[in-house]
């Protein structure tokens, strides 16, 4: 783990420009009704306006591809139904994501069942409810899929290198190129539609360039199936589109114009339909989570202080492992001199711990009963709480939308 220097408060690079104006606009709609409505802590607070602000900066900065917001990065009902009401498309990964995406406004044709783990139940629940499309990267999930879903489209999953993200994918998803042509090839001959291939360079990317290593593997995959016949015309490139933690990602703008460049460099005049499945990107900077310090202990000689905070890594701060997200921070002792600390969640468990290898300054008045807010939080947190570990309950959830509901 890298030490990086973090700071409280938000504090936007002006480089950010729109792009990191999202998260602090939204920091402040969450914390006036934080003041006004006094919520128990901890809590976890979502800005629809932020969500539907990020959606149009990807529409616009992506224009020609299908959004398909991945729902396990915040599944509130209130975010799905914003989303489809502006036409968002869902990756899902399980019959619970389908069932709660189909009862708040989702189309089944706007479903892509995008986990290559699946039951062949669940395939064919999924195929009688309307969804069409599938991922898959093995021959007995494609088996699975033409059996219970005839007919649907499928894309194919390559492997991707995931470097210069914080939270890669490890090898658990994806085959390489060539499994993938005889995959497509095979779907071809089982009665599927052939549609195309995916990839996923790892969760907040902070190499824009990434997506090159996906672009070069698909158009590989195209030109390999092309040879037998079988003609992909869909690209998805995933999710990986960052937040904005401690250590900012470089603007979206980037992030389209290295994607656009390689998409040129590789398909030329034959650009195939494309895909997008942000997750992170569309919630991320939409959600305040609120904290209260339980306990802060005093600096003991080279000793760091603790502070001890009503959430931890089992109610809302899973990603805290390996110290992987480093939330920014913003406290109601906001001003007052600061030093170095150590932040641990309230269970009994010695992995409980937010962030000690990461540096990390809060005020020295900081005590019980104060609020230390997690900014842009609103990716993966609630939907990793644990259903009550030590007896604290899952982290409980608003919605603000203008005026405030839970
Ligand atoms: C989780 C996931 C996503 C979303 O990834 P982000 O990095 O949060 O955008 C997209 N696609 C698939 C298949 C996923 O599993």
């Amino acid at each position: 783990m890298t030490d990086q220097s973090a700071t409280t408060g938000v504090t936007d690079r002006p480089s950010d420009g729109n792009v990191a104006g999202t998260a602090a606009r939204s920091a402040e709609r969450v914390q006036d009704f934080l003041d006004r409505a006094v919520p128990g802590t901890p809590c976890l607070v979502m800005d629809l306006t932020a969500v539907r602000e990020r959606y149009a900066q990807l529409r616009a900065a992506l224009p020609d591809a299908r959004i398909c917001y991945a729902v396990k990065a915040n599944p509130m009902p209130e975010v799905v139904a914003a989303l489809a009401e502006l036409g968002s498309s869902f990756d899902v990964a399980s019959p619970g994501e389908i069932d709660l995406c189909l009862a708040h406004g989702a189309e089944p044709g706007s479903i892509s069942y995008g986990n290559t783990i699946k039951k062949r139940a669940d395939i064919a629940r999924a195929h009688e409810q309307g969804v069409r499309l599938f991922a898959t990267d093995s021959d007995a999930d494609l088996t699975a899929i033409a059996e219970a879903a005839p007919g649907a489209r499928v894309f194919c999953r390559v492997l991707v290198d995931n470097k210069g993200s914080r939270t890669p994918f490890g090898r658990k998803f994806g085959c390489p190129p060539e499994t993938a042509v005889h995959l497509l090839v095979r779907a071809a001959e089982l009665g599927l539609d052939p549609y195309g291939v995916s990839f996923h360079i790892g969760s907040q990317q902070h190499d824009a360039t990434a997506w090159e290593h996906g672009l070069r593997a698909a158009n590989e995959v195209f030109r390999g199936a092309a040879e037998h016949g079988v003609r992909p015309r869909m690209v998805n490139l995933g999710g990986g589109l960052p937040a904005h933690y401690t250590d900012s990602a470089p603007p979206l703008q980037d992030y389209a114009r290295r994607i656009e460049q390689a998409l040129d460099r590789e398909f030329g005049d034959e650009r195939p339909e494309l895909l997008v499945e942000p997750g992170r990107r569309l919630v991320g900077d939409a959600g305040v989570l609120r904290s209260e310090v339980v306990l802060a202990t005093p600096e003991t000689g080279s000793d760091r202080r603790w502070i001890y905070l009503d959430v931890g890594r089992y109610n809302g701060l899973a990603e805290t492992e390996g110290e992987a997200i480093t939330y920014r921070l913003r406290t109601s002792r906001d001003g007052d001199p600061t030093g170095p600390v150590v932040l641990a969640g309230p269970t009994c468990d010695g992995d409980d711990v937010i962030y000690q290898h990461t540096r990390y300054e809060l005020p020295l008045t900081l005590g019980a009963g104060d609020t230390v807010d997690l900014l842009s939080a609103g990716a993966y947190t609630a939907s990793y709480a644990s259903v009550g570990f030590n007896g604290f309950p899952p982290l409980p959830t608003y919605c603000i939308d203008g005026h405030e509901r839970s």
